[in-house]
Formats: structure tokens, C-alpha cells, sequence
């Protein structure tokens, strides 16, 4: 028979930390740590598996399992010794659910569950504590009724009915702190709440125990499929196939006396990454109190002072559970009258900063390899170490001028500047419309995370460093002030108040999530240290810390990596930036961006409106020194690293313009009646210009065109070559279907080499390829290998040749393709391996089996994806080129795909992904004012 439910507790337990997928994270870990002899109350987990047969039931539970949750309920009771609704030693337990994947909030937890009238009384009898007895009841009689009976409000900005409730009794009583009410308040708030129960339900409070567990259990799993979880699945693609698995474990009691109390903390600082003990406790209190902001927590170290012993156990875990798990872990602990007891622990979130420095740290400690520290980081948290950071000097003189309004905590670094708004749904509207905004709320919940990624950053005036904005905003990698308790919130009139200024939605405001200040008005920004260090070159290396992490973690990828990792760039610039980042060649120069030049766009016009081969001529050779320029500061650039060109490859129209006025203005520049402007735009016009006249259909009708390319190309080279720079330019011909269009253009660009080198009277190596961006191309692979030494993959138009879909066209249709889960991403930002890439594959077989040396890449967008560069490194593909911003991302990518997958094997042998010989790397001077277009917000990804 099959098992769905696991006992854990003293000592033992019958699941263990890589059970994940059917225990959920919750529960393997609970089981893990009683299995290594760590205090955790005894309890049971109920499969994630049961999820699914809890909806093909009609949302009941299956009546074997129940029978299996009924036996294990019996073991955990002679374990404790306690009976489930005895009226004498009742056993009271929390449920909770728990997914393979930490989904932080996502799911409620009730706790204390069990109590009744009987139950309670027989638990004041026994403990002698009313308060305690009655505080606990009026929690789980409110979260039963939130959670399982559906009275939580569905608006944020809704007060919570019980909360409401318990406001009213303070104020009757003049009291403000939960504490201050006693056992007869409380228990008068447990009738006042199951009144309430009766008003909105119809149905008396469950007095049954098993009653209630039932219920408690249903819920978790209904809970599966609630709009939140939706949302957060969607957002992190967690399949709703995973299903969560559910918790039943033995209660104890933070809300006992001053001598009990809850916590969270963290292993290491999960903002810096620093090696101390980070965290946050209340004493008498329960569960979520801590990061509720209900009541402010005290930091981990002052539990030294309120209870040694305990604080030196906790110390102890901490150490036990890094050796144990070689990570950081988020821990959460409860001490009942004096004793600690771990409930739950996990691998913690982290800042990309934390990220990198708790990896390098671990690998000196000899707790990881370098090979694990990789697979620690995930590539795309690497933009969050290019983010912008505030220009000190602004940010000082703000200050001076008395413009810091608070200080919070510093829960997510960075620099953010932006305008407020107080909810998520405004967040993510005006984040529509192209507005930064800082989303502004008193604390927030699981409702707001849509409106948290919408913003540049968040700012909570309540709750602390585990507070739900804190950990989310750095599993984000939002800059994140939280817990600013100076602040006022007023939701209703959209203001925001602080010390004597009033800020509404719409104003400017900063945060500087690195040191928790909160600064009126908008401040500049400028690049991060790495960037301060590779691109800019104003910080020495030897006085950025978190650059020197980088770096480390970059030369240990390098040293894993089998994958080549090139730039896609048109400019010297560009192609600067792309090296300091780490970048080895360039895999993709298109020649048309060149066209767009000052002084380049009308020679360039005139080639196009030329009536005849003379005129064209005449154009062309004005373009050929201009992009021969080009040419020589891209090699110069490089400096020996290999260069892939390619000849010119969009549809002429795109260079002329379209409206009646410029078609004039340029007709009187060039001397032309209008009318032949007119209709020569009119004769280039395409239904279809993706499948129309363009790549090398253009070089082939107008051979003098990729002359002209090659020419430039190959003198540029020639030029570098005597000035000593080492040149070895590739020429690759755009948007081959058939080897014949191929062998038309490359026999043009050889005798064009041949020439120039007798012209200039020096030798040097070229290489002539084509970009596989059509079925066709990648069908015929091996006759188009016999003439092309390499091939580069252009994906993204191979995508839209294959998908039969237009990039440009996709957006009415594509998201909704996705949502639907028809393609489980946009295939244009990843791989479609099913598709594209079977191609892909088919051509890297037939091309390697007729050109056993032939040299093979990517230049698509998803050069740049770390899914797609996995699925390159499978191939056996030889580079990857992507934007230089996203180089060091590739770079790591490459590594941990090589650390997983080996390189697979092609046509019976294996294929090497080293072919590329090793070429000299020279230090190349960038120059300093690196376009920065990119760096502003580095390829985040919504
Ligand atoms: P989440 O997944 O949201 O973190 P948990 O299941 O961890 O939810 O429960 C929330 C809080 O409830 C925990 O931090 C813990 O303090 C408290 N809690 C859960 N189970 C118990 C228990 N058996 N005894 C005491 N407190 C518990
Ligand atoms: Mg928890
Ligand atoms: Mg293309």
C-alpha cells in the first residue's frame, strides 16, 4: 500500500531533507532535523501527493488517507502522552501546509488547534495559566476563522473582522498592547469572534476536534489553488502539479509567560551576506507575531541578556544546522517556559550580494567546493550586483539639506528613487506606464507581491528584517527599506506622513536600501561597484569588496566552463564593456547599426535611391571609409579576439523614411524630384519585410553592397594587422536557406579578401560562415557546411521561422499562449528546445558531420538566457554571445550547465566543446563613457 503519512519527532523520523517533493520543504526539514536529534515537537506530514487526490476527490480527503492521518494522530498521542480533545491532557496541534518549493505566506498556518470548551478548561487545570489558555484559544478560534471559514477580507486595505474586534475591546478597556488584556478579555473575545463566526457563516464554531482538523487539512490543500498561490506560482514557475504537502505537529507554546517566546533568524545576514547570527524574537508571544509588525522584535542578540542558556543553545543549532545543511539557513524556533524547540528551518533568501559572499565565504570555510558555490548563485542574480547605487555626492547633500526623513531597515540594498503610491494595484498601473514607483505600505502580504515587483522599491513602516517585505523584496532583488516605524500611512487620503512633512502618491522619494535611509525628492544614481570597477574604471579593485567577490566567483566559472562566451556589439564601446565583463569575442557585429551613423544614413540613402550600378558605386565608397573606421576600432578593441561580421541584413526601406515631409527634405538633399523618392519608397514596400527582401537575398541581387562590406572589412584588417594588432575576422552571411545562396556571397567576399591582401600587401587569416536562421538552413546543415566554416544560431529569427510567428506581431497572442501554458515561457526569451532546438541540434550533427572542425554558436537574444545556454552547452555548441551586460550572467550560466550536463554526444563520438583555441587576451583601454543603456536597469526581467 502506498504511504502518504510521515512521522517525525524525538529522535527519528521516517522522512529526511531530500524528500522534498512529496514531504514539502516544511516538512522534510522538520523531519530532517528531529532525524539529526534537534528539539522538534513530534508530529506527522501528510503527502504532497495527497493533494492531488484531494481534488480528484471533490475536495475531500480520500477516505485511506484519512484512515492513515487517524493512525498516525494515535502514534503522536502515545508519543506525547496527550489525547486529541480529552478533558483532561488534551493534545493541541498546529497545521500547517508546506510546498516543495518555500512559497513564504502563501498558505496559512493555524495553530493551537483542538481546543474547545472542554479542551480549554482541562488545559487551564492542568497549566493554572487562564491567560495563556484563553490567549491561545481566541488565536486559533480567529485563525480557523480567517483561514478555513473564509472570514479574512479579500481587499488589503479591509480590516480583518477579528482584528477589529480586538481593537474595539482595547479601546473599551483603554488598553493598547495585546498584552495588557487579560484572561477574562480574552475569553470574552473568543465569544465575541465565534458570534461573529455565526453572523457571516450561518454555522456554530466546529466544537469537534477532528472536526476541526478536517477541516484545517481541507483548507491547506484548497489553499493550493487560491489566487495568491496562483499568482506566486505563475511568477516563479512552480507547476501546480507539485501540490503541497500538510503539517500536523505537536503545539508549544511561546505565549506561556515572560519566559516564553518565538523567533526567526537567519544563519548569516541574508542582506550582506556577513557571518552573524542575524534574527529577531518577542517573548510571550505566538507564531507570526514576530514578523506581523504588530509588535516590534528584539534583535537575536538581546536573548543573550533575556535568557542565556536558550541564547547559547540557539547558537549552538545555528552551527549544527550550517554543518549539516552547508548552507544559510532562515530558522524559525519557539521557547516554551525556558526550553527551545526548532519549527522549521530552510536554505535562507538572499541578496545576490549575500548570495556571492556566503558562497566564497563557505568555500574557505571548507564547508562547500568552488563547484557548489556555482550552482549556489543563480546567473540572473547576478544583475542585481550592476544595479545603480545613489551618486554620494547627491545623496549627501540631500541629507545636509535636510531631506532624510527616516531610517528603517536596511532589508534589501540598492538604490532606489521613484514616485509613491500606497497599494500594488496602482504600483503595477503606473509601472505600466513607464513610472518608477516606490510602493509605500504600512506592512505588506502575500496580496501585494505583484505590486512589489512592479516597483523599484518597497518601504514598510512596520515589521522587521523577516518581515513578508523584507524577505520578498530580496528574494526579488527590490531595494527594500522596511519597518520604518517614524512614518504614518494614511491608505484612505493617500498620504504619507513623517516628522512634520506630508508626502502624497505621485512625490519623489529615495531609498537607500544599503544603509535603511529614507530621503525626500528624487536622487541621481550611478553605477555599482562592479560596474564603478570593469566599465568605469573610478574604484580600484583593491577597495570594492563586493567587486573582489564577483570576481572570484567569475574565475572559478571561467575555470568550469566549456562554453566560449562572446558579445554582441556594433561599437568599440561596446565591445570595451563586453571585455572587462569577461567576454571572449564578438559573436555577432551587425553592419547596419553602423549605417545609422552621424554622417552615414545619406551616403547610405543614396546607395538605395541609386538608379543605376554607377550611382550605387559612387554611394558606396563613401560609405567604405566610414565602415572601415568601424571595422578598425572594434579589432583594435578586441585585440586578437576573434570578430564574427556580419553583411548588412535588414530590408532597405527601414534606412528611407516614411512620412511625405522628410521623403521632401531628403528629395531636395539629394537633388531628386519627390515623386522619385515617393515611389521608390512605395516600390521597396513589403507585406512581409520578415520573410521579404533582406539578409543575404539583399547581397546577392546587389553584390556590390557585401563587396563594399567585405572590402571595409578585410582593409580594416589589413590596417590592424600592420599596426601589430593580431586580426582574424569571420564573415557571416545572414538568413541562408540554400548552400547555393551561400557559395553566390562567399566567393565574393574571398575574392574581395584575396585582393585587398595583394592591395595591401600583408596576409591574414579570415573565415567566411553563415547565421542558421531558417528551416531551411538548418535542414541542409551538412551541404551548407561544405562552404561554411562556422555557423551561428540566429535564434531569434530561426524561432520565427520555425514557430511560423512574427516577434513583432506576437503580443496579442504570445502571453496568453504562455499563461495557457501552450509554451511554457516566451519562446523568444527561452529556447524552445522541443522545437527550434531539435533543429538546432539536427544542424550541429549534419554541419559537424560534413565539416568535422566547423565552429558553431549562438547570437540570438537567448545567448543571454541561462536556460537556453544550458541547452547551447548540451549541443555541444562552442560559444554563446550575448549583450555585454549580460556576459558575466552567461559566463556563470555556462559553468553550472557544464557542472550539471556534460557535453552530450553527437554522431556517435563525442564532441568537444574546446575546439576554440585559447587566443591571447590583451588588456584593452575602454573608453570611459561606456554606453550605459543597459546598466540603468540591466536586463530585469518582469
Ligand atoms: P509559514 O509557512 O508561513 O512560515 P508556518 O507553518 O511556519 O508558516 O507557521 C507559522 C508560525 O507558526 C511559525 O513561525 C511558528 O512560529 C508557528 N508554529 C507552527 N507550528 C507550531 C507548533 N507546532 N508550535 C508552536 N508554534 C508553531
Ligand atoms: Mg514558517
Ligand atoms: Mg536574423
Amino acid at each position: 500500500m502506498k504511504k502518504y503519512v510521515y512521522f517525525f519527532g524525538a529522535g527519528a523520523a521516517e522522512g529526511n531533507k531530500d524528500m522534498k517533493d512529496i514531504l514539502g520543504g516544511k516538512g522534510a526539514n522538520l523531519a530532517e532535523m528531529a532525524g539529526i536529534g534537534l528539539p522538534v515537537p513530534p508530529g506527522f506530514t501528510v503527502s504532497a501527493e495527497v493533494c492531488a487526490l484531494f481534488y480528484k476527490n471533490k475536495e475531500r480527503l480520500p477516505e485511506a488517507v484519512r484512515h492513515e492521518i487517524e493512525k498516525s494522530l494515535g502514534r503522536l498521542e502515545r508519543a506525547t502522552g496527550q489525547v486529541f480533545g480529552d478533558a483532561k491532557n488534551p493534545l493541541l496541534v498546529s497545521v500547517r501546509s508546506g510546498a516543495r518549493a518555500s512559497m513564504p505566506g502563501m498558505m496559512d498556518t493555524i495553530l493551537n488547534l483542538g481546543l474547545n470548551e472542554k479542551t480549554v478548561a482541562a488545559l487551564i487545570a492542568k497549566t493554572g495559566n487562564a491567560r495563556f489558555v484563553y490567549d491561545s484559544y481566541r488565536r486559533f478560534v480567529q485563525m480557523y476563522g480567517d483561514v478555513v471559514l473564509g472570514l479574512k477580507p479579500a481587499n488589503k486595505d479591509d480590516i480583518d473582522p477579528f482584528e477589529a474586534i480586538i481593537e474595539d475591546k482595547k479601546h473599551e478597556l483603554g488598553v493598547k498592547s495585546d498584552l495588557d488584556l487579560a484572561a477574562g478579555d480574552l475569553k470574552e473575545l473568543v465569544s465575541r469572534f465565534k458570534a461573529a463566526i455565526k453572523e457571516k457563516t450561518g454555522y456554530n464554531f466546529p466544537e469537534d476536534p477532528r472536526r476541526q482538523l478536517w477541516g484545517a487539512m481541507e483548507a491547506v490543500f484548497g489553499a493550493w489553488k487560491n489566487d495568491r498561490a496562483i499568482a506566486y506560482r505563475k511568477m516563479y514557475d512552480i507547476p501546480e502539479s507539485w501540490g503541497t504537502a500538510v503539517n500536523v505537529q505537536l503545539m508549544v507554546f511561546g505565549n506561556m509567560g515572560n519566559d516564553s517566546g518565538t523567533g526567526v533568524a537567519f544563519t548569516r545576514d541574508a542582506a550582506t551576506g556577513e557571518k552573524t547570527f542575524y534574527g529577531e524574537y518577542l517573548m510571550n508571544a505566538q507564531g507570526e507575531d514576530v514578523v506581523a509588525g504588530i509588535r516590534t522584535p528584539l534583535p537575536i542578540a538581546h536573548l543573550k541578556k533575556d535568557n542565556k542558556k536558550v541564547y547559547a543553545e540557539l547558537e549552538r543549532i545555528r552551527h549544527t544546522l550550517e554543518e549539516h545543511f552547508r548552507d544559510m539557513m532562515d530558522i524559525e524556533f519557539t521557547i516554551q517556559q525556558g526550553k527551545l524547540y526548532m519549527l522549521q528551518c530552510r536554505v535562507g533568501k538572499r541578496t545576490a550580494f549575500a548570495a556571492i559572499k556566503i558562497a566564497v565565504d563557505m568555500v574557505s570555510e571548507k564547508l562547500i567546493s568552488e563547484k557548489e558555490a556555482l550552482a549556489r548563485i543563480e546567473p540572473d542574480q547576478l544583475n542585481q550586483l550592476l544595479r545603480p547605487v545613489f551618486d554620494q555626492a547627491e545623496k549627501d547633500a540631500a541629507i545636509k539639506g535636510g531631506r532624510l526623513l527616516a531610517k528603517g531597515l536596511n532589508a534589501g540594498p540598492g538604490a532606489a528613487t521613484g514616485r509613491i503610491v500606497f497599494n500594488s494595484v496602482d504600483a503595477e498601473a503606473w509601472a505600466e506606464r513607464g513610472e518608477k514607483v516606490i510602493l509605500t505600505r504600512i506592512e505588506t502580504s502575500p496580496e501585494d507581491i505583484r505590486g512589489m515587483n512592479a516597483a523599484e522599491g518597497i518601504l514598510t513602516a512596520r515589521g522587521g528584517m523577516t518581515s513578508h517585505a523584507a524577505l520578498v523584496a530580496r528574494q526579488m532583488g527590490r531595494v527594500c527599506v522596511a519597518g520604518c516605524s517614524e512614518l504614518v500611512i494614511d491608505y484612505g487620503q493617500h498620504v504619507l506622513t513623517v516628522k512634520n512633512r506630508t508626502l502624497r502618491q505621485g512625490d519623489w522619494v529615495s531609498l537607500d536600501g544599503t544603509t535603511g535611509q529614507v530621503i525626500e525628492g528624487k536622487i541621481n544614481t550611478k553605477p555599482s561597484e562592479v560596474l564603478q570597477v570593469l566599465i568605469e574604471k573610478t574604484l580600484d579593485r583593491a577597495k570594492a569588496p563586493v567587486y573582489l567577490t564577483f570576481a572570484k566567483i567569475m574565475d572559478w566559472a571561467d575555470k568550469f566552463r566549456t562554453l566560449k562566451i562572446r558579445t554582441n556589439a556594433d561599437q568599440p564601446d561596446q565591445a570595451a564593456n563586453a571585455v572587462a565583463f569577461g567576454a571572449e569575442g564578438i559573436g555577432l557585429c551587425r553592419t547596419e547599426h553602423m549605417f545609422f551613423g552621424q554622417g552615414k544614413i545619406g551616403p547610405m540613402r543614396e546607395m538605395i535611391l541609386a538608379d543605376t550600378l554607377e550611382q550605387r558605386k559612387t554611394a558606396l565608397a563613401k560609405l567604405l571609409p566610414l565602415q572601415r573606421q568601424d571595422f578598425a576600432g572594434i579589432f583594435e578593441v578586441m585585440a586578437g579576439r576573434p570578430v564574427t561580421i556580419r553583411t548588412i541584413d535588414p530590408p532597405l526601406h527601414e534606412f528611407l523614411p516614411h512620412e511625405e515631409k522628410e521623403q521632401r527634405e531628403l528629395a531636395a538633399e539629394m537633388g531628386l524630384a519627390y515623386e522619385n523618392v515617393r515611389e521608390r519608397v512605395e516600390s521597396l514596400h513589403e507585406f512581409n519585410p520578415m520573410l521579404g527582401f533582406r539578409g543575404c537575398r539583399l547581397g546577392i541581387i546587389y553584390p556590390e553592397i557585401t563587396e563594399m562590406q567585405a572590402r571595409a572589412i578585410f582593409e580594416a584588417a589589413a590596417a590592424a594587422k600592420k599596426k601589430g594588432i593580431e586580426v582574424e575576422p569571420e564573415v557571416m552571411i545572414p538568413l541562408v536557406g540554400h548552400v547555393k545562396e551561400l557559395v553566390d556571397q562567399e566567393r565574393l567576399v574571398r575574392r574581395t579578401a584575396e585582393a585587398v591582401m595583394k592591395e595591401q600587401g600583408v596576409t591574414f587569416k579570415y573565415h567566411v560562415g553563415t547565421m542558421i536562421e531558417v528551416p531551411r538552413g538548418a535542414i541542409t546543415a551538412d551541404e551548407i557546411a561544405t562552404v561554411a566554416e562556422f555557423f551561428s544560431f540566429g535564434t531569434n529569427d530561426l524561432t520565427q521561422t520555425t514557430l511560423g510567428v512574427s516577434r513583432d506581431d506576437a503580443g496579442r497572442f504570445l502571453r496568453s499562449y504562455v499563461e495557457k501554458e501552450i509554451y511554457a515561457k516566451d519562446p523568444f526569451e527561452v529556447l524552445d528546445r522541443d522545437g527550434v532546438g531539435q533543429l538546432m541540434r539536427m544542424a550541429v550533427e549534419k554541419g559537424r558531420r560534413a565539416r568535422p572542425g566547423l565552429k558553431l554558436g549562438i547570437c540570438g537574444e537567448h545567448g543571454g538566457d541561462p536556460s537556453s545556454i544550458q541547452f547551447c552547452h548540451l549541443i555541444g555548441l562552442n560559444y554563446a554571445s550575448c549583450s555585454p551586460f549580460r556576459v558575466p550572467i552567461a559566463r556563470l550560466a555556462a559553468a553550472r550547465a557544464a557542472l550539471l550536463n556534460a557535453p552530450a554526444k553527437l554522431g556517435g563520438k563525442a564532441v568537444s566543446a574546446r575546439v576554440e583555441a585559447k587566443r591571447p587576451v590583451k588588456k584593452s583601454g575602454a573608453p570611459k563613457k561606456a554606453r550605459r543603456a543597459e546598466a540603468k536597469n540591466p536586463a530585469r526581467k518582469r
